[in-house]
């Protein structure tokens, strides 16, 4: 059965001392909860992986990464492969974010590659899907998810769809404060999992982690985590605060 996931993505932000502080604030705090029905992921900036990974070893929760490169290993200056992510200790990574397609151009068949990359490491890829403001308004939002979905993970197995998390973060939402309701949020978890039911079957759909993304926050959470179709969140800007964090992870 799918578990319940609430990730912490901290973009590109904080300094070395700040990010050594808000790791160990968030082991502190998960040590005074209940934590056992979600996994709590943390996914620092690169250059804090290990300390991340080191941290979580004694913690209750695990070490994800915000990118990985399509390439395997070699002359690709200024990547990072899976098997460097694998050797830090890495569980998670996100692909396809949407700062990641708007800003470096990835597309879907990058992404594509980038989660065959991270399933050969044995590492749980979170790939992200969603539309623009744009796309929304214009009423085709279903028909974008529905591209993102089959040319960046449907070329997966069965047993290798089941590996894999699903984030959808509508891209107006994101840093907006302005949170997509929770039966907006519903209607597009529900319209995933009935994709995966159509390509593979409702087995392998009730097995994949669906999580919403986009100003989700210690206020929203509960409500947002109720709906049938979503099991978690996908948290950037109240990532950065472990109380907040820490009670958005509790929310379930
Ligand atoms: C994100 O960037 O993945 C995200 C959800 O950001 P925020 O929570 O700040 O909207």
């Amino acid at each position: 059965m799918r578990r319940n996931i609430v990730a912490g993505n901290w973009k590109m932000n904080e300094l070395f001392p700040q990010a050594d502080d808000l790791v160990n604030s968030i082991a502190e705090e998960l040590h005074n909860y209940d934590t056992a029905d979600v996994d709590v992921v943390v996914c620092p900036p690169f250059p804090y992986l290990e300390l991340v990974s080191d941290v979580s070893e004694d913690g209750d929760f695990f070490t994800g990464a915000q990118n990985v490169s399509k390439f395997e290993n070699g002359a690709y200056t200024g990547e990072v492969s899976a098997t460097m992510l694998k050797s830090l200790g890495v569980d998670y990574c996100i692909v396809g974010h949407s700062e990641r397609r708007k800003y470096f151009g990835e597309t879907n068949q990058d992404i594509a590659q980038k989660i065959d990359r991270l399933l050969n490491e044995d590492i749980t890829p979170i790939m992200c899907v969603g539309e623009s403001l744009e796309e929304r308004e214009s009423g085709k939002y279903l028909e974008v998810i529905r591209t993102q979905i089959q040319e960046g993970i449907f070329h997966l197995s069965a047993d290798d769809m089941q590996r894999c998390v699903i984030a959808y973060e509508p891209v107006w939402a994101i840093g907006t404060g302005h949170t997509a309701s929770k039966e907006q949020a519903q209607e597009v978890h529900a319209f995933i999992r009935s994709l995966i039911c159509e390509k593979y079957n409702d087995d392998v759909a009730q097995e994949v982690s669906i999580l919403y993304g986009g100003s989700c926050n210690a206020k929203n959470a509960k409500d947002l985590f109720a709906m049938e179709d979503i099991d978690g969140g996908l948290i950037g800007g109240a990532s950065l605060k472990s109380k907040d964090f820490i009670e958005i992870a509790c929310s379930f």
